[in-house]
């Protein structure tokens, strides 16, 4: 049954989701449980990064038992990769380390027919190949991912099959709109998750998705088709991640205002600036500062360190330390920035090398 609300989430908007309680309540999601996070081992799910859950108890036995699962995702290649797609890549890459079936959809498809600013299919594959050369410098391999308008004619088909399972009114009142391109973006989007269980691949077999709460419509609406496929597949298992905010207040990390976010191709001095006008929980004079304590838990420079930084003992220290009042907002500002122009160099360096691969995988040649 398709769990229907008073209130949407719009998976194609820019809008910051806050109240986590309320979207919890309202759509069924279960908090992820602190035992997983501990056994899991993993920072984003130490540092309270992953939220949430549907059936991720299967892929937890699947884990544990050291059985395959599927592990899928994508990105819809509309614009150039942040920090924020950054940390989808990095809990993808978790689950291809625990010997998982990797799916990972580079989504040009989508990006065209959904999004008003991609004026033509080149356009996507543009931005196809710089996120494919972006996300195999972050360690995924070539077996690793596939582009939609490159697979093979199996999925399309499974992709019309699922249109017969959806109805106007339906589309109507999870997404609040019939739009046909976005029809057309959804189908891809249910069949990337569910074709891996078809007997042509994998079979069946629990899945898992790791996606932003503004895709859990999409996440609804797919485990409802699954349950009344005529396919005998498993329903697929979905985690929460909370969204790196954007670095001004109030703000979603988004390429559409380029000042919210940092991307995997800025400069060292782009990045570095961008670190040094970021809104933080500092006080207003250096000497309310170290009385007083900052506040991390409102800072954009400490969100860095939280969904990145790799040393969780380190992030714990800057936090304790700025609640009383160790560190002055310039300095961790410095800190911040070195750890991340150093990473970018050293990404970037790995994209140049990644390029001609990606780009022989959009576009054949
Ligand atoms: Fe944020 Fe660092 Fe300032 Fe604390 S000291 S408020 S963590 S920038």
């Amino acid at each position: 049954m398709v769990i229907m609300a008073d209130e949407r989430i719009d998976p194609w908007g820019n809008a910051e989701i806050r109240d986590y309680a309320h979207i919890f309540k309202e759509f069924g999601l279960n908090a992820f449980p602190e035992e997983w996070k501990k056994s899991l081992n993993h920072r984003l799910f130490e540092r309270g990064i992953i939220i949430a859950h549907r059936d991720f108890q299967k892929i937890m036995q699947r884990i544990s038992s050291k059985k395959p699962f599927i592990n899928i995702t994508g990105i819809a290649s509309s614009g150039f990769l942040h920090l924020g797609h950054k940390a989808d890549i990095d809990l993808f890459k978790f689950f291809k380390d625990c010997k998982a079936k990797n799916y990972f959809a580079i989504s040009d498809i989508d990006a065209y027919v959904s999004r008003e600013k991609i004026p033509d299919m080149e356009a996507a594959k543009k931005f196809a190949a710089d996120n494919l050369a972006h996300a195999l410098a972050l360690g995924l391999e070539t077996k690793d991912v596939y582009v939609q308008s490159r697979k093979e004619p199996r999925y399309y088909t499974f992709a019309f099959e699922l249109g017969k399972k959806i109805t106007q009114a339906t589309f109507e009142a999870i997404y609040g709109h019939v739009d046909l391109g976005k029809v057309s973006a959804g189908l891809l989007q249910y069949a990337d998750i569910l074709h891996q269980q078809l007997k042509e691949y994998e079979g069946r077999m629990p899945s898992i998705t790791g996606i932003g709460l503004d895709q859990d419509p999409h996440a609804r609406l797919t485990r409802d088709i699954a349950q009344r496929l005529s396919y005998d597949i498993e329903v697929p298992s979905f985690i929460y991640f909370k969204h790196q905010s954007g670095l001004k207040e109030g703000t979603k990390m988004s390429s559409s205002d380029p000042d919210t976010a940092i991307f995997l191709n800025d400069s060292s001095e782009a990045a570095a600036k961008k670190i040094s006008n970021a809104f933080t929980g500092g006080r207003n004079t250096e000497a309310e500062q170290r009385q007083l304590g900052g506040n991390p838990d409102v800072c954009k420079v400490h969100e860095i360190l939280l969904f990145h930084h790799p040393d969780s003992r380190e992030v714990k220290r800057i936090y304790d330390e700025c609640r009383k009042g160790k560190w002055l907002c310039r300095e961790c500002k410095q800190f911040t920035s070195k750890f991340v122009v150093q990473f970018l160099k050293k990404h970037q360096a790995l994209v140049k090398k990644k390029m001609p691969i990606a780009q022989k995988i959009v576009y054949g040649k």
